[in-house]
């Protein structure tokens, strides 16, 4: 007998579909000082880059590709590309755009995006980051 199979091991615990919110959220599962680095601060968007393999990531504890804890933070330049959108919110009147972006460093977020209307924020759009009403509440525009 020969089992052939191949397990593609450093996904780690995902959940979904494993991309990241860009939202400010305490996970339960992220307790006593776990919560990893990446985010907004002061307006710029920060990733993880493993030291190791090169692999951007955000907001992870691991390096989804060789299981590395040795993170470097960079600084994003904050454009992307549209790789997933939904529209939510359509029941209760104020719908909005939220997507996966493709981030031009390599990472992938989940992330709202401001459009006008709406359509317009569509798989393969540039978009750059941006503010939501909300402090620290990202939300992308598109790029024109
Ligand atoms: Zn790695």
């Amino acid at each position: 007998m020969s089992h052939t199979v191949i397990e593609t091991a450093g996904n780690g615990p995902l959940a979904g579909d494993g991309v990241p919110t860009a939202a400010p959220r305490i996970d339960p599962d992220q307790r006593g000082g776990l919560i990893p680095a990446g985010g907004i601060r002061d307006g710029v968007l920060y990733f993880q880059r493993c030291r190791w393999c090169h692999t951007a990531t955000f907001r992870r504890l691991l390096c989804p590709v060789c299981g590395s804890t040795d993170m470097a933070e960079e600084r994003s330049d904050g454009t992307g590309v549209i790789h997933h959108v939904t529209v939510v919110g359509r029941s209760a009147g104020r719908p909005r755009a939220m997507a996966i972006i493709d981030m031009r460093e390599g990472f992938r977020i989940r992330a709202r995006v401001s459009a006008v209307p709406l359509a317009r924020a569509c798989v393969g759009a540039q978009v750059r980051l941006g503010f939501g009403p909300q402090p620290q509440e990202i939300a992308f525009q598109l790029c024109d």
